[in-house]
């Protein structure tokens, strides 16, 4: 069987023990043979494990003859931008992006700013595993610059976006890499700025690097406090963001993502917007309103990301806060969202709960059913012959990422964990009672194939 190293989001894993620096060190032979040398950028987030990560990486991207630009700290969009921006080989980003601080990874990008993808990141599995490796002789191995080069990315969204109002905004960027960058650039663009857990600190004392409604209570209560117009937290890389309203709650994540898709399709008259099977059908209702359609996709960045080019999407997102705007880049972006985010309202003239109060939203059940991994294809493919026998309304059926049915005005849809011995059923209904029926009957259903299929 092949070695498989990647998930959705690159190699990702508890640090000394699943990612060691012996695979660092690989990772990084493995990227210079594949790109063959060339020029690498890298970054980091702050976590405790990033420098000797780091080290190890870039010992084996210099003993392949790549030439090394260290970015330091940085979050995740910025080093996208600048692998595209600089025309870099290859960008590596270590981090373990909302992951708790034991954990860390190791993300790969394009020359073109884009992630790694499954064949791409195949490619360097198999370089690991049979130690495929290409060394340079002593003369040739590479040189390290330390590069100051992050003002490239902050002048570039400050050039293309400015803002007439003095926003008042807190800020959580929860010690992780976005703790210089994101006040600085909402300062530069005139926002009244406060700074929530703004220290880089790998322990991530604040909070943890995942922003949740739970962890997210000080930067709520501080928005209040202040009677700020906003507030604003960022995941431990800043590719994700969570707003909070001005009244102190932190907005739905599938609402605010149907609100400024919806407001980019009015803008652009129409267009193609993305995001995946997850996501809830307020978007769906939103864009479709302002004449725009909506693509589904697999779940994780790099598939939502590959569907905007592919169908030239003006915008796409998954709600867990990463949003893609392709006109800048293709990685999603935490900071630039929230930049957009406050234009959005300021070319609305609305509070963000009045934006995000004209979004419907439906009520959605989640659940998870326990099903061995070595059943799962054949749950899977079962379920595929008798579920649409219990949703005879159904209209669509889509299986780019598990089984999807939609009925209209409900969706189902069960799709195996990546990671656990799980399987996952959503729904999402006009009301509560109608998704307790479909996760029901669901549910029921998928419990007896997984009796039948062991037996
Ligand atoms: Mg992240």
């Amino acid at each position: 069987m092949a070695l498989k190293l990647f998930g959705t989001s690159g190699i990702r894993g508890v640090v000394n023990e699943d990612l060691t620096p012996t695979l660092a060190l690989e990772a990084g032979l493995a990227v210079a043979t594949r790109v063959s040398g060339g020029k690498a950028l890298v970054g980091r987030d702050t976590r405790v494990s990033g420098v000797m990560l780091e080290s190890a990486l870039t010992a084996g991207l210099l003993a392949g003859g790549s030439t090394v630009g260290h970015l330091g700290v940085v979050p995740t969009p910025t080093l996208a931008f600048l692998t595209k921006e600089m025309k870099a080989d290859v960008g590596v980003m270590i981090t373990a992006s909302h992951n708790p601080p034991e954990y860390n990874g190791i993300k790969l990008f394009s020359r073109d700013g884009m992630a790694y993808d499954e064949k791409k990141q195949g490619e360097i599995e198999e370089i690991i595993e049979r130690k495929l490796f290409r060394t340079v002789e002593w003369r040739d191995i590479g040189k390290i610059r330390r590069l100051d080069v992050t003002h490239r990315y902050v002048d570039a969204i400050l050039e293309s976006v400015q803002l007439e109002r003095s926003w008042r905004v807190v800020v959580d960027p929860g010690c992780g890499a976005t703790c210089d960058i994101a006040p600085s650039i909402l300062r530069k663009l005139g926002c009244k700025v406060t700074a929530l857990n703004a220290q880089p600190d790998g322990f991530f004392p604040g909070r943890n690097p995942l922003p949740t409604t739970e962890s997210l209570r000080p930067l709520c209560r501080l928005v209040r406090e202040l009677g700020a117009d906003v507030g604003l937290a960022y995941d431990g890389d800043g590719d994700r963001v969570l707003a909070v309203d001005e009244l102190g709650n932190v907005v739905p994540l599938d609402q605010a993502l149907a609100a400024y898709a919806a407001h980019v399709v009015a803008e652009k008259r129409g267009g193609v917007v993305v995001t995946h099977v997850e996501a809830s059908m307020c978007i769906e209702e939103a864009v479709e309103k302002e004449g725009g359609r909506v693509v589904r996709t697999r779940v994780g960045d790099v598939n939502v990301a590959m569907a905007i080019r592919r169908h030239k999407a003006v915008f796409g997102g998954e709600p867990c806060g990463a949003w893609i705007h392709p006109q800048y880049h293709y990685c999603p972006d935490g900071i630039l969202s929230s930049v957009l985010l406050l234009k959005m309202l300021e070319e609305k003239e609305a509070s963000l709960s009045s934006v995000i109060s004209e979004v419907p939203a439906p009520p959605i059940i989640r659940i998870s059913l326990a099903c061995p991994n070595d059943l799962k294809p054949k749950v899977m493919q079962k379920l595929e012959e008798v579920l649409p026998g219990e949703f005879p309304t159904a209209k669509e059926k889509l299986v780019v990422d598990g089984l999807r049915l939609a009925m209209g005005d409900a969706w189902v849809l069960v799709r195996p964990s990546g990671t656990e011995p799980l399987i996952r059923v959503t729904t999402e209904a006009k009301s509560k009672r109608e998704a307790e029926q479909i996760i029901g009957k669901t549910a029921r259903l998928v419990k007896n194939l997984v009796l039948e299929t062991r037996a």
